[in-house]
């Protein structure tokens, strides 16, 4: 099912991102870590495309093994960053020939190792090419990121949402967030969207902690803000990951709950290929 028509339906849209597994034992450890996360009911998952599109074929072999032998919807990610228009649209000929029909646009990280980004010289340049690219090939559902505290290479909150605008008069479907601490960002970034005449849904970005010298790197990374209430929480789990976890549950559980008050249309956990916490939290959540 299109990710389109699965926000349509009325109540929660449950979806769940994994990132590509390098080696033969991580793909086994996550398709049985999917098995559970399945008990959650989620209306689709995702699989990331690793920074400078360095797990190719690792994504797309993946994509297509989740829709095959665990029988869940799935969005493959594509980014631009690091290849030519011709890899990218080899890419999406290659989840269509998997019957992937849902698709997450991206500019995309740097390569590991490299701070800044930079084009390749036959590629496309932004997010928004590569939804006008989909869209010509015809049969994707997509979606975008969405950046509640303004993408860290943005020139303006104002330029970040115009682009974000363009990408949906691209012909995106949802806007999917990057992760955040505090959910009042998610609640401005909603009403400024929505004051441009944005009206796809917005879906909040989780991210159930699973260490605190992890949130504080990933924070780092994409420069999401750590609030002082996280940040108190993360002073007493600093040395011990399996308290980190817990705690970890208990915040997610209380940023969801404030979200479904919102009047979310989903919730998008990262759920870094990991069922626990995702479990834990939607029990919380009578989900
Ligand atoms: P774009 O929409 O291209 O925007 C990038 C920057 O350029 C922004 O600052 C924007 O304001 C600016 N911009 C856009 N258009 C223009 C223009 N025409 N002129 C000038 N400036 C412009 N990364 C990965 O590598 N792999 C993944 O699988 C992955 N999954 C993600 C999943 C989610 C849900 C999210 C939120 C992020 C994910 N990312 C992933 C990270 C994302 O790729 C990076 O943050 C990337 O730097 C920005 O991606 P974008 O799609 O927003 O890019």
């Amino acid at each position: 099912m299109k990710i389109a028509d699965l926000y349509t339906r009325s109540g929660l849209t449950l979806s769940v991102e994994f990132f590509a597994p390098k080696t033969d034992k991580g793909d086994e450890n996550l398709l049985s870590e999917i098995e559970i996360i399945k008990q959650v009911n989620p209306g689709y998952c995702s699989v990331t495309y690793g920074a400078g599109g360095s797990t190719r074929d690792k994504t797309v072999d993946m994509v297509g093994r989740i829709h095959r032998q665990c029988g869940l919807e799935v969005m493959g990610h594509l980014t631009v960053v690091g290849q030519s228009k011709a890899e990218a649209r080899a890419v999406l000929d290659a989840f269509k020939q998997r019957g992937i029909v849902n698709l997450l646009a991206l500019g995309g990280d740097p390569p590991q190792g490299m701070t800044d980004w930079r084009p390749h010289p036959d590629g496309f340049h932004y997010a928004a090419e590569l939804v006008r690219e989909a869209v010509a090939r015809g049969g994707f559902s997509i979606a975008v990121a969405g950046f509640p505290e303004v993408h860290p290479r943005a020139v303006s909150r104002a330029s970040d949402l115009g682009y974000l605008k363009e990408k949906v008069e691209a012909g995106a479907d949802a806007i999917i967030t990057q992760l955040f601490f505090d959910n009042d960002d998610y609640y401005r970034y909603v009403e400024d969207v929505r004051r441009l005449g944005v009206k796809v849904p917005i879906v909040p970005g989780v991210l159930p902690i699973l260490s605190a010298s992890q949130v504080r790197r990933f924070t780092a990374l994409c420069q999401a803000k750590i609030p002082p209430q996280l940040d108190a929480v993360l002073a007493k789990v600093e040395q011990d990951d399996a308290a980190a976890v817990e705690a970890g549950i208990d915040y997610a559980t209380r940023q969801c709950e404030g979200l479904i008050k919102f009047g979310v249309p989903g919730l998008h956990f990262y759920s870094l290929n990991k069922s626990y916490s995702l479990r834990a939290i939607c029990k919380n959540l009578g989900l």
